[in-house]
């Protein structure tokens, strides 16, 4: 009796923004098996791409196509929305009731903006002085907010990781400032950044550059310091740091919320017990799940044990796609992320400090023996603002890179 071909691995992704689609592009094209993703938005957003909005350097419609525009040829786009997963029965319930069943399994669901955890956050972003790159509403709107401010007290805010990419909300900040310098109004702005730690960004390389950039735009830096609350009505916020509380006051706030998994990942019992963020709990640096070996994750929904963001998961990609080819063909996933990862900071309008790690925080240049990119350049700006957007449509997104 002639064998009947092995019915090819139902693999199922869970959401389909920047991890999903071009992981869904990279299995697609390497003929692993029937790809689904589920997401439920209609539009895809290019995140990066909010903070040069918030910062008047792009054009919101630029951030922004349709799902089904972006979806890789050959991968199947289901429009819904996972409710919880069913590990022993492989099984993936939806929003809409129904359900898919998987071989392999793909979280890529990204990171939750938690905007409730601090008092009076959601009430002070729906005033029009409340603004932020990190919603797509609210950094449309903070580019004329910021571009026609001619005085007053700016206060800029950034959560404690986790986040997605967290320094990105120093980005806008430095487009203002160059801004307001460029027209002669930057003495009359106070500038007050609100940072987690002792430092700007935690390299010595990068702190050093960024130090330099601070002082030179005359910004009041509030360092170690969180937002424990924030009263729309008489435009103040308070910040602290272990006991010590101290209140500012502004006229226009550009905050980030505190960010963490959506929790219907800890509800399918796909966290570790000891993860109060709830990511799905993976081996970072093979990325399968430490108890589920048929689920995988990647992106800002994975707990990968580095810092989030989109250069993360160009590598992240190619190490699940390596190791789940091993896994279908019976072998051991061998291939290893080292938790590289970026944050490009457009320190002015026209240049960027690009800061490239690895897990330990050691300095990664993608370009290799080129370290001065830590330093203040043009060409990382013309690689952030115009050469990433089009290889995130056209390449990224398809998993061509
Ligand atoms: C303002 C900002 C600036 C940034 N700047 C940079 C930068 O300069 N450089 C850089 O490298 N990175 C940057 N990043 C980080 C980068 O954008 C993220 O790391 C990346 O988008 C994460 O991709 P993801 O697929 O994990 O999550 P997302 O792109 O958020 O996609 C997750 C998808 O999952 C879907 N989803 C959620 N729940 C479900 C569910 N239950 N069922 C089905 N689908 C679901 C969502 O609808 C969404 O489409 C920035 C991020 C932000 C927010």
């Amino acid at each position: 009796m002639p064998h009947s071909p092995r019915p090819a691995p139902r693999i199922v992704v869970i959401g389909g923004g920047n991890a999903g689609l071009s992981l869904a592009g990279r299995l697609h094209r390497a003929r692993m098996g029937e790809i689904t993703v589920v997401e439920p938005r209609e539009r895809h957003v290019y995140a990066p791409l909010q903070s040069h909005i918030a910062g008047g350097a792009a054009r919101a419609s630029r951030a922004v196509r349709p799902q089904g525009d972006v979806t890789p040829p050959g991968v199947r786009w289901l429009r819904d929305e996972a409710f919880t997963v069913d590990p022993g029965a492989r099984r993936v319930h939806l929003v809409s009731g129904g359900h898919l069943d998987y071989d392999q399994l793909v979280i890529a669901a990204g990171i939750r903006m938690d905007w409730e955890s601090i008092p009076g956050l959601p009430e002070a972003m729906a005033t029009p002085e409340g603004i932020s790159n990190y919603d797509f509403t609210l950094a449309a709107r903070a580019s004329p907010v910021l571009r026609d401010l001619r005085q007053g007290t700016v206060v800029f805010t950034q959560p404690p990781e986790p986040a997605s990419c967290g320094a990105a909300a120093q980005k806008p900040m430095y487009l203002a400032c160059d801004w307001w310098r460029s027209i002669g109004v930057l003495d009359d702005i106070r500038v007050i950044l609100v940072l987690p730690d002792p430092v700007p960004f935690g390299m010595p390389s990068i702190d050093r550059e960024l130090h330099r950039i601070l002082d030179r735009y005359g910004v009041e830096v509030h360092y170690s310091r969180e937002v424990r609350r924030v009263d729309a009505e008489t435009r103040t916020l308070t910040i602290g740091h272990g006991s010590d509380e101290e209140t500012l006051s502004y006229d226009v706030l550009h905050a980030v919320p505190p960010q963490r998994a959506p929790e219907w990942i800890a509800g399918s019992g796909l966290a570790a017990d000891d993860d109060p963020h709830g990511f799905v709990d993976t081996d970072p640096e093979t990325l399968q799940h430490r108890r589920h070996p048929e689920i995988w994750a990647l992106g800002d929904a994975a707990a990968v044990a580095t810092r989030r963001s989109g250069g993360a998961i160009r590598k992240q990609a190619k190490v699940l796609t390596a190791n789940l080819r091993s896994v279908l063909d019976g072998r051991e996933p061998s291939a290893r992320y080292d938790g590289y990862s970026v944050v490009p900071f457009t320190v002015s309008r026209g240049t960027v400090v690009f800061a490239e790690f690895d897990r330990w925080g050691a300095p990664r240049p993608s370009i290799p023996f080129w370290r001065s990119l830590s330093r203040e350049r043009r060409s990382t700006w013309i690689a952030d603002r115009h050469v990433l957007p089009w290889v995130y449509w056209n390449l990224i997104l398809r998993g061509r890179a």
